[in-house]
């Protein structure tokens, strides 16, 4: 089984990709032997740098909504949770949130909310042009969800440059159990498709960890995402939300996670990769051990400091700290400790090299 997994390990360096059987091999050795976990941590790291050096890239991240029309099953911010309160910021105030990150040194926006109907074609490209228009040097990236293909369309033209869009997860099962039965997961891919057409940097990903997920079913994703090609890819554990029906339901593993990581580097070379808000959530050094893993993104928060609690996607979510905008300077110097340098850049992806 070693052998079998380092030979794996060889084709994917060499071929970007594997089969699924392949890949449940391989993560079982992972998890099973710390010695090839760390061979594969190191060959990934090897990656990040010849790709990145040891910079860092920033992303503000600014959570425009949590109103949602959508019902996602472990999602605190669904619309059938009664319990939180929910918040829409104006145009004004994302505008504020871009201007005091421009000063702070952030190149990229990211802009997330739930499937909010107020942020319709006509508001949010006008939104984005605005951004565009002010800040010339810098990427804006969306996070809004299933839309249609003009929707897209309209949003690129406006100035759009990524979207992220995590599929969470390619079984039509266990994508039935995470959702009520009107999310399709034919519709998430066919939006990333999309994305993807038009000329997007698009972003997939999932949880790791998430209630009734597997090692096959991971094994799956991967092989969806070495055929799909992404720009970006969004992991974290998943963590559960108390106001779900997963309340009980054990978090994701840190470790598993950061495994994770280092494959996706492994396999899609020049991928930006963050070290999500969720593995720093559940572990301190979670941004440092993501960058040692093969990350090399961060998205501190640029939203307004009195919303940030009503973004609870799930329990604890960090808001503060290192994780928040204000806290760049913590997170500059833990990096820097650990021998990594936050850059001020848009940070796109780098073609890939021979
Ligand atoms: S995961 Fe996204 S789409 Fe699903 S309910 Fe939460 S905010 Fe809405």
């Amino acid at each position: 089984m070693a052998l079998m997994s380092s030979t794996y390990l060889d084709e994917l360096r060499a071929q970007g990709r594997l089969s699924r059987q392949q890949w449940l091999s391989i993560l079982v050795e992972a998890q099973n032997s710390p010695a090839f976990a760390e061979k594969i941590r190191s060959c990934a790291h090897a990656i990040r740098e010849r790709y990145f050096g040891r910079t860092v890239f920033i992303r503000g991240l600014i959570e425009l909504s949590n109103y949602c029309r959508n019902d996602c099953y472990y999602c605190g911010i669904r619309k059938s949770n009664g319990e939180i309160s929910r918040y829409r910021l104006t145009p004004e105030q994302i505008l504020d949130c871009c201007r005091l990150g421009h000063e702070l040194g952030f190149r990229t926006f990211v802009l997330q909310g739930g499937e909010d109907a107020w942020f319709n074609d006509g508001r949010l490209a006008a939104l984005v042009a605005t951004i565009r228009e002010r800040y010339p040097d810098t990427a804006i990236t969306l996070s809004m969800g299933e839309r249609s293909r003009a929707s897209y369309e309209r949003l690129f033209a406006a100035g759009a440059d990524r979207y992220l869009l995590r599929h969470e997860t390619v079984n039509p099962q266990l994508y039935a159990s995470l959702h009520p039965e009107q999310q399709r997961l034919a519709t998430r891919l066919d939006c990333l498709r999309n994305l993807q057409a038009i000329g997007f940097q698009a972003g997939a990903g999932f949880m790791v960890g998430a209630p009734g997920q597997t090692l096959a079913h991971i094994a799956e994703d991967l092989v969806f995402l070495g055929d799909f090609r992404p720009a970006m890819v969004g992991i974290g554990p998943f963590i559960p939300q108390h106001a779900t029906r997963y309340a009980q339901e054990p978090a994701g593993s840190v470790s598993l996670t950061l495994i994770l990581l280092s494959l996706l580097r492994i396999m899609l070379p020049n991928v930006l990769l963050p070290a999500t808000t969720a593995l720093g959530t559940m572990d301190p050094q979670g941004h440092v051990k993501g960058m040692r893993a093969g990350a090399n993104v961060v998205m501190p928060n640029l939203s307004p400091a009195d919303v940030r609690d009503k973004y609870l996607l799930y329990d604890n979510k960090l808001a503060s700290g290192s994780e928040a905008a204000e806290g760049l300077e913590i997170l500059r110097q833990s990096l820097a400790e650990a021998g990594y340098e936050i850059v001020v850049a848009r940070g796109d992806q780098p073609p890939m090299q021979n």
